[in-house]
């Protein structure tokens, strides 16, 4: 068995491997040893971080793991951490392993995957979960012909702000799915909400009191029935493949806007007979969600971090509803027709701990879930298991093994990354 070479960051962020120390990896506050068997290449469009304040965490020949506190290379002091935060469609199986010094800042809003070095190649702990392209980095064509697709269906929009708002997320932030309508094909998004009935820790669109900058500016108007029709209508008529989802990145709950949803969806749906209409959502008011299947929702993707109740209380901080609300729109769904999945906010050590197995293969039985997409939670991991009150595993299955159990358990249960067209 090989292990992969240990990553670090030299003082001027020069990343290295240590010539004597082997790879390790995270799993809720548990180092472990990493064999290159539970690694893959690193996928093309990941990302490098340099964790500051952090020391790597490495393993030496005696099997023992040793803190990183000087640079191999020149004595020096100032090395640190390093992660991979991995491209679309990948689930961490282990994250970077690493001791934070008591000054150590927070962590922004991102996955933070253990990374080494392998064969002369960085490879990462970690598995695609989803084969579908929809947003492999290659492909995606150069910038600036997004830049110019862009461009073109903003003058041809020009009266629609939701279009408007789309056309800034694609060129502005470069939110895939945003580039995916200005390309037109496959999923594009339809943000309604500013508001939320969630406080969640690591929400990307809204920290008021939270400790982490927000990576996503939140929508700050609500369109119209007919700005969210014409800009569906637009995909749907000239996409490949196309599908639209409401509840995107840049926005609240869309269940707090459940009129605007229901009669935008009810038209579309009209014009549309088979067109997939999606919703990612907190599942927080199955009594909306029961009027938009009724309207003519194709399906329903809901997002939580555990299905433990304390421990989805402590990272959604929930107004007026709680996990049973979530359970039961995913319920109202599968009675109604529809497609329903489960976003399972991802991470290694508390995901595949034995009581949240268990509590998802409940959920299966009990609701009939057709697909687990297996999404990395963003977030920096010491505040979030300070959050829900959890140390270090004392056991866990593993997050690949922990999807292969259900497979074998759930034959008929998918396991992706992104919302399918029905
Ligand atoms: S439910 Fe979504 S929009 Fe609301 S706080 Fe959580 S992440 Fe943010």
């Amino acid at each position: 068995m090989s292990t992969p070479r240990l990553l670090y960051a030299d003082g001027q962020g020069n990343i290295l491997d240590h010539p004597g120390l082997g790879m390790a990896g995270s799993a809720g506050g548990r180092w472990e040893p990493v064999e290159e068997s539970q690694c893959i290449p690193l996928p093309p469009g990941s990302e490098l971080f340099l964790l500051p304040g952090r020391l790597p965490v490495g393993v030496g020949e005696n099997g023992n793991f040793e803190v990183l506190d000087r640079d191999p290379a020149n004595g020096a002091a100032n090395v640190s951490a390093v992660a991979a935060f991995l491209a679309p469609a990948h689930t961490a199986t282990l994250w970077s392993a690493y001791q934070s010094k008591p000054d150590a800042p927070i962590l922004p809003l991102f996955a933070y995957a253990a990374v080494g070095l392998a064969r002369e190649r960085m490879v990462a702990t970690a598995i695609r979960v989803d084969p579908l392209p929809r947003q492999d980095p290659d492909k995606f064509p150069p910038p600036q012909r997004i830049q110019a697709a862009g461009r073109r269906l903003l003058r041809k929009f020009a009266h629609n702000r939701l279009m408007q708002h789309l056309g800034h997320c694609a060129m502005g932030y470069g939110c895939p799915a945003a580039r995916n309508l200005m390309l037109g094909r496959w999923e594009a998004p339809l943000p309604t909400a500013g508001a939320c009935n969630a406080s969640c820790l690591g929400c990307i669109s809204s920290q008021p009191e939270g400790p982490f900058p927000v990576t996503q500016e939140r929508i700050g108007f609500t369109p119209t029935v007919e700005e969210v029709v014409e800009v569906a209508m637009h995909h749907f008529t000239t996409g490949l493949d196309p599908l639209v989802s409401y509840g995107q990145g840049c926005e609240g709950e869309p269940l707090t806007q459940g009129d605007l949803l229901e009669e935008s969806i009810r038209r579309i749906r009209a014009r549309v007979p088979q067109g997939t209409i999606n919703l990612n959502s907190n599942g927080s008011l199955p009594g909306v969600v029961a009027r938009l299947m009724e309207a003519g929702l194709s399906s329903i993707r809901v997002s939580m971090n555990s299905l433990i109740p304390e421990r989805h209380q402590a990272y959604y901080q929930p107004r007026g509803w709680s996990l049973d609300e979530a359970v039961e729109s995913i319920k109202v769904v599968k009675a109604a027709g529809g497609h329903a999945s489960l976003n399972l906010l991802t991470m290694p050590g508390v995901t595949d701990r034995p009581e949240e197995a268990q509590a998802i293969s409940e959920l299966v039985e009990q609701t009939g879930l057709d697909l687990i997409q297996w999404r990395n939670l963003n977030i920096d991991p010491e505040v979030y298991l300070r959050t829900l009150r959890l140390g270090p595993p004392t056991e866990r299955i593993g997050v690949a093994e922990l999807i292969e159990g259900l497979r074998r358990r759930f034959p008929k249960l998918k396991h992706g990354y992104f919302n399918p067209k029905l």
